[in-house]
């Protein structure tokens, strides 16, 4: 089974990690950094333009 990945990096801390969409909630919502715990939008993590389309499929 492939799953579709988003690659996530925080802005605040540049931790870089990949998330099911399906775990994650929409690109305009809050989202908490797990490693430096800033809350940002969710679409300030997409890594490329890529996983920013990804996020907004779900
Ligand atoms: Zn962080």
């Amino acid at each position: 089974m492939v799953e579709t990945l988003v690659r996530l990096v925080c802005p605040g801390c540049s931790k870089d990690w990949q998330e099911s969409p399906s775990d994650l909630p929409g690109a305009g919502a809050d989202f908490d950094c797990p490693n430096c715990g800033k809350s940002r939008r969710l679409s300030e993590f997409a890594h490329t333009e890529r996983d920013l389309e990804t996020l907004k499929q779900f």
